[in-house]
């Protein structure tokens, strides 16, 4: 099994025929520059690729659907995933989450990962009306919007998948 690291992933010592992109290296850097990745790259023991433009286009898909906030990085650390059909290794909820939608195994590194898939919903306090999307007040009665998780069953949130997998759904 090829594992695909995030930053996190990497830096709690998760390397075990690993892969990552370019820009999760970086983010390493930019957090402690005394870790060193250098070792671990020069070892095979990490190898860093691009994943496809097809791979991270499916997974922007998959992202818009769960109202998830995933970084440019996040989304490439799970395309990477799906072009390597690989397991991707990551404590971010946002990450399994999109995981989860798009049928991409997942190890959760350091925090236990989630059992059921959630989007979120932004509420209204005063009159309890739900929004598909954010907003700062309600345009009904002017109070406050609050954004909290609904969850959903995975098989409401299909849809996705542009290349087909043996298993089929
Ligand atoms: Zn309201």
């Amino acid at each position: 099994m090829k594992y695909i690291l995030d930053a996190s992933a990497i830096i709690s010592g998760f390397v075990d025929n690993g892969y990552t992109v370019p820009e999760v290296i970086q983010e390493i850097r930019d957090y402690s520059s005394e870790f060193t990745m250098e070792s671990l790259i020069a070892s095979g023991k990490l190898q860093i690729e691009e994943p496809s433009e097809e791979a991270v286009s499916e997974v922007e898909c998959a992202v818009g659907k769960t109202k998830d906030t995933l970084s440019a990085t996040d989304v490439k650390v799970v395309a990477l995933a799906l072009d390597l059909d690989g397991c991707v290794v990551s404590g971010d909820y946002g990450i399994q989450n999109v995981c989860e939608v798009l049928d991409v195994p997942y190890e959760s590194a350091g925090v236990k990962g989630i059992e059921e898939i959630f989007r979120w919903e932004f509420v209204c306090v005063g009159c309890g009306r739900k929004f598909g999307h954010a907003l700062t007040e309600c345009p009904f009665c002017g109070n406050r919007v609050i954004r909290r998780r609904s969850i959903q069953r995975k098989s409401q949130m299909t849809g996705c998948r542009k290349r087909e997998k043996a298993s089929g759904e």
